[in-house]
């Protein structure tokens, strides 16, 4: 049987983090992976540049039943409390849109700075391990015993870091929900996020007919709304603003989507009837609109309402109420989502681990000594931004401090 201090369970971005702070303070640590090489999301993160973290993190950015539970850890390891430690290791990165920080050359950089702090901290790594059940030591003492394919493991504590169900491929289990639920801990239902819509019928023909197109919109959903770009692809919609949106995005609910957020597209259409009778509808559209996005999406919103196309009159034969019709269409075109692409290409899960169960300091399972949940295992889900990297790095430093902390205290 091998004993050691701490067993961290995933060694995704929390995992690592927490491992080479736990580490740091003298302790042993071992963590295990079942995948074949740890950290397999950061190097697919941020299309490969890794937006690792935000320079705006606030805690209403993180969607949870307990909205404050985020507020501790975020305020005792911050995203540039992240930053100092991307530059002692003087990575080059830089700002996108909105805060968003992206290494210069490759997601790569910053999996190698959390593997160099584990190095350091004489972690030691073991992927290809799976684990095959987990019991509180029978002994009177504090601990665990876990049953691993390495073999037995004892630990005075064990940190859940196996993340959530998106990309399975990319070795997603539900292990930290089952562990959860073995030591009595609630699991709040969870759901593929930040996650494109799917859609059917008209809705897919126009999308698939617009793939590739990119527009600048705001949308809305469930009194939340993101201005950023939505992109038509041959499944449906996806782009920043769908991701963000899909959020707070429930089954059934409907989707206000504008596609032209700074201009009043009646105001546009009743001018011109005034000024320019003579001229054609999808002219006047395009004026405003790429040329290609006017036609098609004005062809969908009158097969949508059901009117006579109007392709070929001009702006005086058309009545004021199909116009505003029409405008509504460009302007405030709402929609249900039949459904997402689901875990296949989801970014992150929504819901998990209660938070109610677990101790928004340390990280430890209130009603379980020694048991630690960090990542986006718990029901805390950013928005996209890096706000979820950050997520796993506050949670796991905290978690960290708080087992030294314990440790010193034996
Ligand atoms: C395509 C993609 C792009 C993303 N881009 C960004 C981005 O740019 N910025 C951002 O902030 N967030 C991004 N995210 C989200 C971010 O990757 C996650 O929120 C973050 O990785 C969560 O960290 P974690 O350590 O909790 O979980 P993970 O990183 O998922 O790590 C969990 C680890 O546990 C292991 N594990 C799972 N089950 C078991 C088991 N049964 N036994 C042993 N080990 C197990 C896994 O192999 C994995 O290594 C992206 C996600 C995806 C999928």
């Amino acid at each position: 049987m091998q004993h050691v201090d701490c067993l961290v369970l995933g060694g995704g971005a929390a995992g690592l983090m927490c491992a080479a702070n736990v580490g740091a303070k003298g302790l042993s640590v071992l963590l295990i992976d079942h995948a074949n090489k740890v950290g397999k999301k950061i190097l697919m993160s941020g299309g490969g540049r890794c937006n690792f973290t935000n320079y705006f993190i606030e805690p209403h950015q993180y969607i949870s039943g307990n909205p404050h539970f985020c507020k501790s850890a975020l305020s005792r390891y911050t995203n540039y409390d992240f930053i100092a430690l991307v530059e002692k290791y003087q990575l080059a990165y830089h700002e996108k849109t909105a805060g968003q920080l992206f290494c210069d050359n490759k997601a790569r950089d910053i999996l190698e700075i959390l593997l160099s702090e584990c190095e350091k901290a004489r972690v030691d790594i073991r992927t290809k391990t799976s684990i095959t059940s987990i019991k509180k030591a029978s002994d009177k003492g504090t601990g665990f015993v876990v049953e691993t394919s390495l073999g037995t493991v004892k630990a005075r504590q064990v940190v859940v870091a196996t993340g959530g169900l998106s990309i399975p491929a990319m070795g997603a289990t539900g292990l930290g929900y089952d562990i959860a639920t073995q030591f009595g801990l609630h699991v709040i239902q969870r759901d593929p996020t930040l996650v494109p819509f799917t859609c059917s019928g008209k809705a897919l023909d126009v999308c698939n007919a617009l793939s590739g197109l990119s527009l600048p919109v705001s949308i809305s959903c469930n009194n939340h709304s993101f201005s950023e770009s939505f992109l038509f692809t041959h499944r449906g919609m996806s782009g920043p603003a769908v991701l963000q949106i899909s959020n707070y995005w429930h089954l059934k609910m409907p989707v206000t989507v504008n596609f032209l957020p700074a201009i009043s597209v009646i105001d546009v259409l009743t001018e011109a009837k005034k000024n320019t009778p003579q001229r054609k509808l999808v002219h006047v559209l395009s004026d405003v609109f790429p040329k290609r996005f006017a036609q098609a999406w004005l062809e969908y919103t009158l097969a949508e309402h059901n009117i006579e196309a109007y392709q070929d009159k001009n702006l005086a034969d058309i009545p004021n109420k199909n116009l505003t019709l029409i405008a509504d269409g460009f302007n405030a075109w709402q929609f249900t989502p039949p459904g997402t692409e689901g875990y296949r290409t989801a970014e992150v899960t929504r819901g998990g681990i209660d938070t109610n169960d677990v101790s928004s300091k340390t990280f430890e399972a209130k009603k379980v000594e020694g048991l630690y949940f960090i990542g986006e295992v718990l029901d805390v889900t950013g928005w996209l931004g890096g706000f979820n990297f950050q997520w796993a790095w506050s949670s796991a430093y905290c978690a960290a401090q708080a087992i030294a902390e314990e440790n010193k205290a034996h």
